[in-house]
């Protein structure tokens, strides 16, 4: 424990790499501590991010670091945040490897937890043809023939049609015995 920061940021993917830009712009003590598990990591590009598209996510991350570089208030760490606990004019935040840091302010930029489903091969392709959200990577796979695993018949007739905006060749897949019923096949099939 060694100073008191002005801000410790949780996590360190676009938010808290932005928000460490911003606090060491404005001269503030911060500490980014980072698991170094962004949510796109998978991917091959980032898709609809200006100025960025179609840069490899590690690519970003690693210039957003040497950006940060400039700023002498701004430290990393590479880790993960277990606990912290609030305190007279601050917070007292604790690592896995048991050191704790004192800050008068937390940002969490900790990202989302993204599930996929539990089906064979899925894992090994998150992010590479397996996708959560066709604005992000429906453009690299425009006019191939697509899939969508939905078991719910209004997600899934939505999805689908969502989907012909990028390709004519559309499967809405079930999973399982058909799940879709009166107006959901009639929207499907008109
Ligand atoms: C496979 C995939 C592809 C995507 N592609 C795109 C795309 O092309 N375009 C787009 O706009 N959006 C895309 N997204 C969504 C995108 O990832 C997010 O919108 C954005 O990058 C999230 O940034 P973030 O900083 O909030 O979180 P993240 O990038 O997830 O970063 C969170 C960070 O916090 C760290 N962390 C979490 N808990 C702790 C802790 N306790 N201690 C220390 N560190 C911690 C993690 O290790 C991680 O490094 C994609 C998402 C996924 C899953």
């Amino acid at each position: 424990m060694n100073e008191r920061w002005d801000c410790i940021i949780v996590g360190g993917g676009a938010a808290g790499l932005s928000a460490a830009l911003v606090l060491g712009r404005a001269r503030k003590r911060t500490l980014l501590i980072d698991g170094e598990e962004q949510s796109n990591r998978p991917a091959h590009g980032i898709g609809g991010l200006l100025g960025h598209d179609g840069r490899p996510p590690a690519e970003l991350y690693a210039a957003g670091r040497i950006e940060l570089a400039a700023y002498p208030s701004v430290d990393g760490r590479e880790g993960r945040v277990v606990g912290a606990a609030q305190g007279e004019g601050g917070f007292a935040v604790t690592m896995a490897d048991g050191s704790v840091e004192l800050t008068r302010r937390m940002i969490l930029a900790t990202g989302m937890d993204y599930r996929y489903p539990d089906l064979p091969g899925v894992a090994e392709r998150w992010g590479r043809s397996v996708f959560h959200c066709p604005f992000c990577h429906g453009w690299e796979v425009r006019d191939r023939p697509l899939g969508v695993l939905d078991a719910d018949p209004v997600t899934g007739t939505h999805r689908a049609l969502l989907l012909t905006g990028w390709s004519a060749d559309v499967t809405l897949l079930t999973n399982g015995p058909a799940a879709l019923a009166g107006d959901a096949v009639r929207e499907l099939f008109v």
